[in-house]
């Protein structure tokens, strides 16, 4: 048997038991009655998104003819705020620096990040020898499971309260009933000290200006302040595709990124560029004051190049990550995101076949994608993904 015959055989067996699973039927069908109607009276709200997202479309279309020449500006702006900018082609490259940047017995407090998923940071560098710790509600709610992110916004999508109850209770060592408020409350005085005893923070980023180096992360917990905040290092790993020329620019992304993450407006916005800093005693910058000394980011590749420069399918970096496209699929919403590897559904298809595991991967993938446009519909960038998943599947049968 092939390995690609291999793949699809433990694919099927896994879709087919996820369809039957009457958690992620429970947990999706709330998520989608709640996302449709938040983002619907969001819209309406705030009726100039979708325009900002036509001119954001025009702006990841420049970023993207443009990725080296930005990656450039934005390493050297990184440099010039007094960070240190580290470039990383594959996943390898970009899990040693890190670990070079951690050194080993560390403690890691680390915000959401697709990135890492696609990366195994947190096991990486727990195999290194470090205690990592997910910040995030949903991704400590999986971190203790042991399971992976269902959703790239919200990874924990498809475990009820009932079933977060009993993960709590056995990991907490006391009864915590199926309430929300007190599941949120548990974790937040866990995590709490985690914070102030971590030597260092990761996060990811929504989008990065070139012009600036600054790095802008959308949230709503108030995870990320901390961990980005309290401990003395921040390490920041992005894709290049989040790279755009002006600080302008990414405002109009992170507003339409948050707008049809069905966000009025999320709870925070980070802008972090540099080490935290001081001029206050004679006007004399000093580096290291409540924030962290250290500010290092690490601007991954990993296929993303290889995907700019295919015609058919750099509009896949476009993607902002919004999560829409997956709550209006007819595959997600009855397998959650075992309709997927790392990236999921029909953009997580692509988003496999290049950054995250190949062909081998995508290709049962490509072949449960429905190509009904739905996706194409919610997308705010428009990208054809029923498309790119033809284009896919004829890769894959003439090889
Ligand atoms: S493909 Fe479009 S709708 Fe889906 S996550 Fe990306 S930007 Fe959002």
């Amino acid at each position: 048997m092939s390995d690609l015959q291999k793949e699809f055989n433990i694919y099927t067996k896994d879709i087919i038991t996820a369809s039957r699973d009457e958690n992620i039927e429970r947990a999706i069908t709330r998520a989608v009655k709640s996302y449709r109607q938040t983002t619907a009276e969001t819209l309406e709200r705030y009726p100039h998104t979708p325009e900002l997202a036509a001119e954001v479309r025009e702006i990841k279309k420049i970023s993207i003819a443009n990725q080296q020449t930005l990656l450039k500006q934005a390493m050297e702006s990184v440099e010039r705020n007094k960070g240190r900018a580290f470039y990383a082609k594959d996943k390898q490259e970009a899990l040693e620096l890190a670990a070079k940047i951690i050194g080993t017995g560390k403690t890691i407090v680390k915000g959401k990040s697709m990135l890492g998923e696609e990366l195994s940071l947190r096991e990486y560098l727990e195999e290194k020898g470090n205690e990592v710790w997910e910040t995030d509600l949903g991704e400590f709610i999986l971190q203790l499971n042991k399971e992976r992110p269902m959703h790239i916004l919200s990874p924990s999508v498809h475990v009820p309260r009932e079933r977060v109850a009993e993960i709590f209770s056995k990991f907490f060592a006391k009864e915590v009933p199926p309430d929300i408020a007190q599941e949120v409350a548990e974790v937040r005085d866990f995590m709490r000290e985690k914070y102030f005893k971590a030597d260092v923070g990761i996060s990811g980023a929504n989008v990065v200006a070139a012009d600036t180096g600054a790095m802008v992360i959308i949230e709503n917990e108030g995870n990320v302040r901390l961990a980005t905040g309290a401990p003395p290092v921040h390490i920041v790993l992005v894709g290049i595709e989040k790279i755009v020329p002006t600080f302008q620019d990414a405002m109009k992304v992170t507003e339409v990124t948050w707008r049809y993450a069905q966000y009025g407006v999320p709870g925070y916005v980070n802008i972090i560029s540099g080490p935290s800093k001081t001029g206050d005693i004679e006007k004399v910058t000093t580096y290291g004051a409540h924030g962290p000394k250290e500010f290092n980011v690490i601007f991954v590749d990993n296929g993303r190049s290889e995907m700019a420069r295919e015609n058919e399918f750099k509009a896949a970096l476009h993607c902002l990550r919004c999560g829409g496209c997956m709550y209006e699929c007819p595959v997600f919403q009855i397998t959650a995101g075992h309709f997927g590897h790392i990236y999921m559904s029909g953009i997580g298809t692509v988003w496999t076949a290049f950054v995250a595991g190949g062909m081998d991967k995508a290709a049962p993938l490509a072949f449960t994608c429905l190509r009904c446009g739905r996706c194409v519909e919610r997308c705010p960038m428009q990208i054809n993904v029923p498309a790119m998943v033809q284009k896919l599947r004829e890769k894959i049968v003439n090889g």
